[in-house]
């Protein structure tokens, strides 16, 4: 069965003059001017504490957009039985129903809050309005449309029946409620987590990391005003070990939805697997985390085009992408254009608020995430075998800027060869142009991850042997383009080792793993 695919959602351009560009800048004046409350939504009530914190723009952390609630070990039971207390009702409404409100929460996004979620985006997470656009308003549409076209494939795909048998496949939600713990990084992922369980039936505790609370409490409330019915999500922020004490040991525990870093996913698989006989079921676990997403370019490989995809796979999103290029091979053949190409190129960018939005590279998204990075580039001032040949400069006096930083390395174990950086770093390894065969293998070798990678090249048996050699070195493969930007509906996101489980965000795939099939066969 195969139902008409929507259309991707059409990125809007922000020329000057153009109405998106006016009403985007509106909203950013309206968001500066007032002062935010936000609170958590548990069971359909907003729920405020005395425990406020501040949001501030990580470009401009002395600023006070307002403030949020935290919640402590109360709220997250409140929140449990929130949504276990909706879940009867939820799972028995027909599917055409809940599709019904996530299409309309696409629609919303699309047209009257595009420019307040790109906004919080903006303010809140730092991205320019070309990146919040392409994140918090196009990517979330996507998810949303997309997801409810896969969900009325899975429900229409039914086992073969004959004379006197009706076979039957009933896709019941899990049982009990689901836990949806979501990165900063991106706004769209932030709501598919949660959007994708309570789509296919379940009801879910959604945790948002703290610093992506501004644009997640947008989403809800759109979702809210779609229709999503009290207690299927409820959002609340509370600090990570308290929440999941209460419920990775609650016994209706059913699974985990999760994008964030490899060693706190790990972390929590051990604590599930060490309390797997208390629940009622086996909880599905499904994870994105870490990268260290390569290019590799074979010396065949066309110089600007590999240029312009270093800069962009690793600068856009101040390389705060678990996609982002961070290890580059490069054929010495090669590397005098490259190198030229990437100085120069790297000169043009510029980078501040996103205020402004001629700036390409904003600030990071906080104190901690600036000092990793700059200790990464410290280390790199420090080493013998390794150098800065662009950027490199790091100032948290107003904002957490970082500048978009290349590394040339004669060792391709150095440490930032190696290690997730999550910030605007490029290490950069030369090789011996004949050295493809050995270039493949350090390319496999050396990174205990597997999320993404690309290959330049325009020979195409060098295209097929890295093809071949690379099959589980990337869950997403790019040939002759940058490692990043992938489309929902087009590349479905995912990697594997330790990168993740690999159930591809926006795919069947992903919504199967939301659904405990139940087989039914009558005789008649
Ligand atoms: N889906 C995004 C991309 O393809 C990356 C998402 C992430 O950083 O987790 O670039």
């Amino acid at each position: 069965f195969n139902p008409p695919l929507p259309q991707n959602e059409p990125v809007l351009d922000y020329a000057p003059g153009s109405p998106e560009r006016q009403a985007l800048k509106e909203a950013l004046q309206e968001a500066r001017g007032k002062e935010l409350d936000v609170p958590m939504y548990i069971g359909g009530e907003e729920v405020r504490t005395d425990t406020r914190h501040k949001l501030s723009p990580p470009h401009d952390h002395q600023h006070v957009l307002g403030y949020f609630h935290e919640g402590d070990a109360s709220h997250v039971e409140q929140a449990i039985n929130a949504a276990l207390g909706a879940k009867a009702a939820w799972e028995d409404m027909a599917w055409e129903h809940r599709a019904a409100i996530f299409l309309r929460a696409a629609d919303l996004l699309a047209g009257p809050y595009r420019a307040e979620v790109n906004a919080a985006t903006m303010l809140g997470q730092s991205k320019n309005a070309f990146q919040a656009e392409i994140d918090s308003a196009c990517e979330m549409i996507d998810f949303l449309r997309f997801n409810v076209a896969y969900m009325t494939q899975i429900y229409a795909e039914q086992p073969e029946s004959g004379a006197g048998v009706w076979n039957r496949m009933e896709y019941r939600p899990l049982e009990g409620f689901t836990f949806a713990l979501t990165p900063f990084n991106f706004t769209a992922i932030a709501g598919n987590l949660p959007t994708s369980m309570a789509m296919m039936g379940n009801t879910v505790v959604w945790k948002p990391a703290y610093t992506q609370i501004y644009a997640a409490q947008v989403l809800m409330r759109v979702f809210r005003e779609a229709g999503l019915p009290d207690g299927v999500i409820n959002l609340i922020y509370v600090d990570g070990p308290v929440a999941g004490d209460i419920i990775f040991n609650h016994p209706d525990f059913a699974g985990l939805h999760f994008t964030g870093s490899t060693g706190v996913f790990q972390q929590l698989w051990k604590t599930i697997g060490a309390n797997i006989g208390k629940y009622r079921t086996y909880p599905r676990i499904v994870g994105e985390t870490g990268g260290k997403d390569f290019v590799l370019a074979h010396k065949s490989a066309e110089p600007k085009a590999l240029a312009t995809a270093l800069i962009r796979g690793a600068f856009e999103f101040q390389g705060q992408k678990c996609s982002a290029a961070s290890r580059a091979y490069i054929p010495n053949n090669l590397w005098g254009d490259v190198k030229r190409y990437l100085l120069d190129d790297l000169k043009t960018i510029k980078m501040g608020g996103v205020e402004d939005f001629s700036n390409f590279v904003n600030a990071v998204i906080d104190e901690r995430a600036f000092d990793k990075i700059a200790g990464y580039i410290e280390k790199v001032n420090e080493s013998p075998v390794a150098q800065i040949i662009a950027g490199g400069k790091c100032d948290k006096s107003k904002g957490y800027f970082i500048e978009p930083t290349v590394v040339v390395t004669e060792d391709p174990m150095f440490t930032t060869m190696c290690e997730e950086i999550f910030g605007p770093v490029l290490t950069i390894y030369v090789y011996e142009s004949e050295w493809f065969e050995e270039a493949l293998q350090l390319v496999n070798d050396t990174s205990p991850y597997a999320l993404t990678g690309a290959i330049f090249a325009q020979d195409r048996y060098a295209v097929e042997l890295a093809s071949q050699r690379l099959k589980n070195a990337a869950g997403n493969f790019y040939i002759n383009d940058k490692p990043t930007g992938a489309v929902v509906g087009q590349q479905p996101f995912g990697g594997s080792r330790a990168s993740g489980t690999n159930d591809k965000a926006g795919s069947m795939l992903n919504l199967l793993r939301w659904v405990s099939a139940r087989a039914i066969k009558e005789t008649f």
